[in-house]
Formats: C-alpha cells, sequence, structure tokens
C-alpha cells in the first residue's frame, strides 16, 4: 500500500513541477490487521467459556440442581470452564509480558541431570493418568544457563501438547544432548501428529489445527506462542518434525 504526498513547486521562470514523496505503509496497515485479528481472537475465546458458564448456572438455577446427577455434571463442566477461563487469562498475562519484553529472564547455572528430572516429575502423575508410557534420556550430563521457572513453562508445555494429543498406549520421550553448534532437547511423541500443512502456522496464537480437540484437552492455544518467545529470549530456536498418525518431535537448540 503506498500513499503519497504530492507537493507542488514553481520554477524560477515561472514553470511548474510537483515533488512526490511515496511511503511504503503495507507493514503498518499489516500490524493493524493482525492486532484487529488478535483482538477479535481474544474476544471469542473468552466469550465461549463465559457463555457456556452462564448457560449452565441458569439451567442448575432453573430447577436442573434438584437432580443430583445432573447437578454433579453441571457443577463439574462449570468448574472445568472456569479452570481453563483462568489459564487462558494467565497465558494472556504472559505472553503480553513476554512480548513487551517485560519479562527479564534469571540465569543461572545448572546442570542437565539437575534441571531436567524435577520438571519431568510435575507431569508424571498424569502421564500415567492417561496411560501414556515415558521415556527420559539424558545421555552425559553438561551445564547450561538458563531461567529454571522459565524453562520448566517451556517442557512442561512442549509435555502436555505430547499428552494431550496422543491416545493410551501411546509413548513420549524426552531426550538431551550437546553437538559441536548446540546443546539441545527433544520431546518426542506417537500421538496424531500434525499435517504438513499446518506446521508453519502452530507457533501462531490460537492457531490450531483442530480446535475442538484443543478445546477437550482444555488447551487455550497460547501455548506455543509462548514457548517459541521463551525459547527464543534464551537465543534458542525450535524446531518441529511430524507426521500425521505417527507421532510428533519438537527440538529446541540453544547455541553454545
Ligand atoms: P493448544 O492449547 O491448542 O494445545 P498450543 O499453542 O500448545 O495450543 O498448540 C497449537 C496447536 O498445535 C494445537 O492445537 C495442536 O493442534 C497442535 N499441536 C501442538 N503440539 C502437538 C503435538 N504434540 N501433537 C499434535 N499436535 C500438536
Amino acid at each position: 500500500i503506498i500513499e503519497a504526498n504530492l507537493t507542488p513547486i514553481w520554477g524560477e521562470k515561472g514553470g511548474m513541477g510537483v515533488v512526490a514523496l511515496l511511503h511504503d505503509i503495507t507493514p503498518i496497515r499489516y500490524l493493524e490487521k493482525l492486532r484487529t485479528e488478535f483482538v477479535a481472537n481474544v474476544s471469542h475465546e473468552l466469550k465461549t467459556p463465559v457463555t457456556s458458564l452462564r448457560g449452565f448456572t441458569e439451567t442448575l438455577l432453573d430447577g436442573a440442581a434438584e437432580d443430583p446427577e445432573m447437578r454433579q455434571e453441571f457443577l463439574e463442566i462449570i468448574q472445568n470452564e472456569s479452570l481453563r477461563l483462568e489459564r487462558l487469562i494467565s497465558d494472556l498475562l504472559d505472553l503480553s509480558k513476554i512480548e513487551s519484553r517485560k519479562v527479564r529472564l534469571d540465569l543461572e547455572e545448572i546442570t542437565i541431570h539437575e534441571l531436567v528430572p524435577p520438571i519431568v516429575k510435575t507431569v508424571e502423575e498424569q502421564i500415567r493418568k492417561r496411560e501414556l508410557s515415558f521415556e527420559l534420556n539424558l545421555g552425559n550430563n553438561f551445564t547450561v544457563q538458563v531461567d529454571k521457572d522459565r524453562f520448566s513453562q517451556v517442557l512442561v508445555n512442549l509435555l502436555s501438547n505430547a499428552m494431550a494429543y496422543t491416545p493410551a498406549g501411546g509413548k513420549i520421550g524426552l531426550s538431551a544432548g550437546e553437538d559441536e553448534k548446540c546443546w539441545w532437547i527433544r520431546v518426542v511423541d506417537t500421538g496424531i501428529g500434525i499435517p504438513e500443512e499446518d506446521l508453519p502456522r502452530i507457533f501462531e496464537r490460537f492457531y490450531r489445527v483442530d480446535k475442538a480437540r484443543s478445546r477437550e484437552s482444555g488447551g487455550t492455544g497460547l501455548g506455543l506462542a509462548i514457548v517459541k518467545h521463551l525459547v527464543e529470549a534464551h537465543q534458542g530456536t525450535i524446531h518441529v518434525e511430524s507426521q500425521v498418525g505417527k507421532g510428533t518431535t519438537f527440538t529446541l537448540c540453544f547455541p553454545h
């Protein structure tokens, strides 16, 4: 999109000309469009659980509360929807803090054998409940520099996705290692996979391959956007490979 400012000028001998200043405003318009889209997405994402909360409380107040089974079922839905709303708001606040670069990393030196097992411990119970098997392969020990809390957030997000998108009986793996260029961490699953055409977009805010499935698993659609920002704040890169029906691998790489 080009915006033009035209200024007439007169020459010494009475001739007339025009000075044209051309500005390419495409990037500004593009950013405006992204912002409008984001606000629309946020509103929609917030509205969905609120509508459901209102609907179920109204039905309870209208008499459904008298039936003990219905009451239990509806209260559980209300609880799940409020939890999702809470997660959504906390992810949104986090994302806005990270994107406005207000997050300062509290870097510390720690070995990979000290860093990873406590993080895995926080999701072990969930892995078991979902009847998935888990393999941890840390290999040789080495020292890294990370913000422990933020790094934990990255791994928990990736492991939660692996759990959410892998049917019972499947496998999840986490491995780490070093090569000449970088130290890396890999989260592997044998889940539903991601179609090739969706791969470039999964790190966008609110982008989901299957909206219904993401909602069902309690996802906010913001997890991978947050992960990517945090990995980049650690000067790292994130790479994904996937095959539909076979599984997905996320590799994080941090240069030495
Ligand atoms: P969500 O809260 O929906 O999981 P994310 O930002 O974490 O949001 O992920 C975006 C989308 O990427 C998901 O909705 C899902 O479609 C896809 N995805 C992420 N991780 C995996 C995985 N391990 N296996 C299959 N699909 C995945």
